[in-house]
């Protein structure tokens, strides 16, 4: 199975769904009493081909977040104007790739993560912009730090130079309850506001996707990770040897 045996994505149909899609984003955020415009919109591509990031990019949609390393850096590099988001798990044996390819990380965890990718952001390029992944659902199986963690690790980053500590980032337990939703994105809100008190301006809340973005903005998103709502339902390629 290939990517690109997902539908492929019309110009038109990818005008409709950002339409539909921005229209829940203003709502959301007026809902919330907050500024319009103060959300933005990662448009999620993994598992479609370079032709539907096309067709998505025509809108005017400049930010793409990937999952997998290999089909990320085909398409960074197939579409280098473009705005890159690594926000899948990392292995240390991947992060060249992400280091030249991508200009935003938000799946560190853990420090070897970050001293790899630090060492290895070509010098020609701005520094690499990056969230703490956390776990904030304390799911055993789950990747991200332990909330208790964060701290330390948000200090040691502030060491890198190649690196520009951006947020948080989260994904939370999925879950239908809507209370529950919003208990968990207010958990990284309030982990946010604890570190700034630490010093740092942490501008970056990256949480929210296709099913639960209008909980996520209500708790203070500034950066919503949209997929299937944009590019349709995803059939998994077999070679990632995963599904999400
Ligand atoms: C796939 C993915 C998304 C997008 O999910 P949808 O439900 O398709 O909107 C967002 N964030 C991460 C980390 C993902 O892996």
């Amino acid at each position: 199975m290939s990517a690109t045996e997902n539908a492929t994505l019309t110009h038109e149909d990818a005008a409709q769904r950002l339409d539909k899609l921005w229209q829940r984003i203003r709502t959301a955020e007026t809902a919330a009493g907050r500024a319009t415009d103060c959300v933005n919109l990662l448009a999620v591509s993994k598992t479609f081909p370079v032709e539907a990031v096309d067709a998505v990019a025509a809108c005017g949609q400049r930010a793409f977040g990937e999952n997998y390393a290999q089909e990320g850096v085909d398409k960074a590099s197939a579409r280098p104007t473009l705005e890159w988001h690594f926000i899948g798990p990392i292995q240390s044996n991947k992060t060249r790739g992400i280091a030249e390819h991508f200009s935003w990380v938000h799946t560190i965890d853990r420090l070897k993560i970050a001293e790899r990718l630090s060492a290895q952001r070509p010098t020609h390029l701005p520094p690499l912009q990056v969230c703490v992944q956390v776990n904030v659902s304390g799911e055993a199986s789950k990747s991200g730090c332990a909330p208790e963690q964060v701290l330390e690790l948000c200090q040691a980053i502030a060491q890198h130079p190649r690196l520009q500590l951006r947020g948080l980032m989260a994904i939370p337990e999925p879950t239908t309850d809507v209370s529950k939703q919003h208990q968990q994105f207010a958990a990284l809100r309030e982990l946010q506001t604890q570190i700034n008190q630490h010093g740092f301006a942490l501008d970056t809340l990256s949480m929210g996707m296709s099913d639960d973005l209008e909980a996520a903005i209500g708790e203070g998103a500034t950066l919503v990770r949209v997929g299937s709502a944009i590019f349709g339902n995803r059939t998994y390629p077999e070679s990632h040897g995963v599904t999400l």
